[in-house]
């Protein structure tokens, strides 16, 4: 097996594809029997080893499709191995479509759910809060089901749980009609988005934008609710999205490793290829752009209050140690909510991402952020890179006990944990080990 960034390899046993609820329940209940150890994986999308086991793993491949739709209060009840892609297609075909996505749809809906996955726009939380209800199955091999309005505490530590608690199984979704949203990509300056970011976030549905180390460039990406026709010709967006943006991209990226000396100064070349672009298409055919070019990746969530100092100290930091990188550094903005590890958990956040090119030497570049971002009681992406273990998450996140509290009451036997997710917890001496 190997994850999306191929940064991450390992031999399970065993890969199960259930393609029911009670073939899955079986696999669990026998599991716990013969004392096994249990991981689940979506699509392998996490650049931190969450789905790593040398025994069994859990692929929901074959368990995807609405189970239920409620068109009058805008609800699907989902399965969980359901990709993002997918589900776009369904729910658009029922009228309804998810308020806020990420910037891919390769992913499966409980595995985006369940480390946090995010999109951009103040008025949106995470992807975790469009859900409202689910089931999984526990350590122990029971059935749970949990919501807002039942089991509440417990709902609130599944909903992001990096699938150590059990396997969800169904996912309740509250929806909205669907909608057209138009994009717009445009060229600004990192002194001038500083300076108008309050602005660009109250006046744009969703606002982020990208860096370009070593220049002052940036490119912005807004989307607004689309009142125009859908945007029928895909010539232009195909030769933006997948030829400039990927394969003209890749050959930059190539040449660069080949030539460290390019790093600091291809980004100004580039910078001339950023213009003005603008497309008009239902929700799920907009948020996601294609990624052909590797990279592995660090994201980190900072306070919004915090987040112009702690963009000034990145970029004195990269301008300083002039690290080998020039993949644009991207930026979004996510309302706070209140689930137990949620990095958005009760404070409106920003959202930033370094990227570097599969292959290239990432640690100095990483660590010297990671140091900025601590600083500022940083909280990581649970499935990107970071160093960070439970004496940390146990500071920043008010809730850490309780989640852990409901972990142990769900999966007692430490089924779920793998050695990865013990260190993670700190649970080395009390579970399973
Ligand atoms: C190219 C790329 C672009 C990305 N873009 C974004 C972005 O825009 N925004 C963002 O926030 N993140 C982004 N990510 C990160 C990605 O969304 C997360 O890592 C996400 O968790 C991956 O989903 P997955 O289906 O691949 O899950 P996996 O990585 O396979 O698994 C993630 C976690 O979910 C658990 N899990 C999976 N299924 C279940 C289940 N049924 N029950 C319980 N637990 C389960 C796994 O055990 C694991 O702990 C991106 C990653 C890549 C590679």
């Amino acid at each position: 097996m190997k994850n999306w960034s191929e940064n991450i390899e390992w031999s399970p046993k065993e890969v199960a594809k259930p393609s029911s609820e009670a073939e899955l329940q079986a696999l669990i209940q026998a599991a716990v029997q013969g004392g096994r150890q249990v991981r689940i994986i979506g699509t392998g999308h996490s650049f931190e080893p969450l789905s790593v086991t040398d025994d069994l793993l859990i692929n929901l491949d074959n368990w995807q499709g609405l189970i239920e739709v409620d068109e009058v209060e805008k609800t699907a009840v989902v399965k969980s191995g359901t990709k993002l892609n997918l589900l776009g297609q369904l729910l658009y075909d029922k009228g309804l479509a998810q308020e806020n996505l990420g910037d891919i749809d390769q992913q499966s809906i409980a595995g985006s759910i369940s480390t946090g996955t995010h999109g951009t726009g103040t008025a949106f939380g995470n992807l975790s809060t469009q859900v409202i209800g689910m089931r999984f199955v526990n350590g122990k091999g029971e059935i749970v089901d949990c919501s807002i309005n039942d089991k509440t505490d417990l709902f609130k530590a599944m909903q992001i749980s990096l699938g150590s608690m059990g396997v969800i199984t169904q996912l309740k979704l509250q929806l909205v009609d669907a909608y057209k949203l138009e994009l717009v990509k445009d060229k600004s300056t990192l002194d001038e988005i500083l300076n108008q970011l309050d602005s660009l976030n109250a006046n744009n549905r969703n606002f982020e934008f990208y860096w370009l180390p070593y220049t002052n460039v940036v490119q912005t990406k807004t989307t607004n609710i689309g009142k125009g026709l859908v945007d029928k010709s895909g010539i232009g967006t195909y030769f933006d999205e997948v030829v400039m943006e990927n394969w003209v991209f890749k050959l930059f990226c190539d040449a660069a490793k080949m030539r460290p000396s390019l790093n600091t100064s291809l980004n100004g070349f580039l910078a001339k290829f950023i213009s003005h672009q603008k497309k008009t298409k239902y929700s799920h055919q907009v948020y996601a752009t294609p990624r052909y070019v590797k990279f592995n990746e660090m994201e980190y969530n900072v306070p919004l209050e915090a987040y112009k100092d702690v963009m000034k100290d990145l970029v004195k930091c990269v301008e300083k140690n002039k690290f080998n990188i020039h993949f644009p550094v991207e930026n979004r903005f996510v309302k706070q909510d209140d689930i137990y590890l949620s990095p958005a958990y009760k404070r409106d956040s920003a959202y930033i991402a370094a990227h570097v090119y599969k292959g290239k030497e990432y640690k100095k570049y990483f660590d010297a952020l990671e140091e900025i971002y601590i600083a500022y009681d940083g909280r990581p992406h649970w499935g990107k890179m970071h160093t960070r273990r439970a004496d940390y998450f146990s500071k920043v996140y008010p809730k850490w006990n309780d989640f852990l509290k409901h972990r142990n009451e769900q999966d007692p036997e430490g089924l779920f944990l793998s050695p990865y997710l013990k260190d993670v917890f700190a649970l080395r001496q009390t579970q399973g080990a």
